[in-house]
């Protein structure tokens, strides 16, 4: 081991990348997504959501998002306050009839079906787990009137391939990282949910979900039935908003000007095939760069579950809390795993909004640093 204190070496700055933002939520916040804040710092900024401009930019977030994901007429962009991990209680109270069914393969699938499972009016969920680094597969069961999906599992970097299971009942997917940086097709799925901090590259804080027909039909349903539902989770209010281009309380106006900056980039350079073209390009100079190194390999041991926008990788030898320092110290930053997860491992960041060009340069950063750390 090196005695110089780890956090002081100094990687060289023709390694460095552009822009040193990898993190998996908040992450990279491109600089005109800033600058059309700036734009808008007196037309928009500090003024009311009731009103044209700000019902302007949540219409053209809706009309944007349709059109990303092609998505068949009849279908809505939902939005409301309170990020994903509020829309699980949404779910709970609004799309969830009787009894879900829940793939559980790392931390945040977990928590929708806790969420689920603490639901007094609610049968317990079914749960279907698998090791971190892995996913299951929905199994068919006809006492479940919502599958619970995971696109894209933050917490392992594991991605899944979403399909309709043979059943009735909604596929619901929490795609909160893989929302425009990985492809789905919506004839398999119900509803597809999101927050704008991770491949929209904005802020925290709203949740978004595309709802099929059948969706709709079943918010109205559950509403008809008069469950009790607080109106700050209740999906039908949120619905009647929506249309008209509002929230149902105030929502953070910043966020949305971010978030429709970068839906009308990725619309302008070609659509999800585009924004998805560069995730899986950062993901396959990320994997096949930890092939080649002894001290590196990718967490995920089944190549066609590897995440195109979070990246794990297992490091043997060497501290990856160490590593992760050391980039932190020189700018590059958010590369520690989930900590959870407890594992000597770094994880990457790869939304849309990241350049290609800079996660090759993270690769040699992490070159110099373990060089340096076991020399
Ligand atoms: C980040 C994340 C969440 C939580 O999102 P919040 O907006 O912080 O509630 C939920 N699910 C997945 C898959 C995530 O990546």
């Amino acid at each position: 081991m090196s005695q110089t204190p780890p956090n002081t070496f100094q990687i060289p700055a023709k390694l460095l990348p552009l822009d040193g933002r990898f993190g998996c939520g908040p992450s990279k916040v491109r600089p005109e997504q800033i600058e059309a804040i700036r734009q808008r710092a007196s037309s928009v900024m500090g003024t009311s959501h009731r009103q044209a401009p700000v019902k302007n930019i949540v219409g053209s977030v809706r009309s944007g998002l349709e059109q990303l994901f092609s998505l068949p007429d009849g279908w809505q962009i939902v939005l409301g306050n309170g990020g994903s991990t509020v829309f699980w209680d949404v779910a709970m109270f609004g799309l969830v009839q009787q009894r879900s069914q829940h793939l559980v393969f790392g931390e945040f699938s977990s928590k929708f079906a806790e969420a689920t499972l603490a639901a007094p009016h609610l049968g317990d969920p079914v749960v279907i787990s698998s090791e971190p680094g892995t996913h299951p597969t929905a199994v068919p069961d006809a006492s479940c009137d919502v599958y619970a999906l995971t696109h894209n599992e933050t917490s392992t970097g594991v991605a899944m391939q979403l399909s309709r299971p043979r059943a009735d009942g909604l596929v619901v997917v929490d795609a909160t990282s893989a929302a425009g940086g990985l492809l789905w097709n919506p004839a398999d799925v119900d509803v597809y949910y999101f927050a704008p901090q991770k491949s929209f590259a904005s802020d925290g804080g709203l949740w978004l979900a595309a709802c099929s027909p059948a969706a709709i039909e079943r918010i109205r349903q559950i509403k008809a039935t008069k469950r009790w539902i607080p109106a700050s989770l209740d999906i039908s209010i949120a619905l009647d908003n929506s249309v008209a281009n509002q929230t149902y309380n105030t929502p953070a106006l910043a966020t949305l000007i971010m978030l429709d900056d970068q839906v009308q980039w990725m619309l302008n350079n070609g659509g999800l095939a585009w924004a998805a073209g560069r995730s899986s390009e950062s993901a396959r100079i990320l994997y096949d760069w930890a092939q080649a190194r002894k001290w590196a390999s990718p967490f995920v041991s089944n190549p066609a579950q590897r995440s195109n926008v979070v990246g794990t990788i297992d490091l043997d030898g060497v501290d990856a809390n160490q590593v992760s320092a050391i980039l932190r110290s020189n700018g590059v930053v958010d590369t520690d795993s989930y900590r959870k997860l407890g594992r000597n491992q770094l994880r990457v960041g790869m939304f849309p909004a990241v350049d290609p060009a800079d996660v090759e340069q993270l690769t040699r950063c992490i070159d110099v640093v373990v060089e340096h750390l076991t020399a």
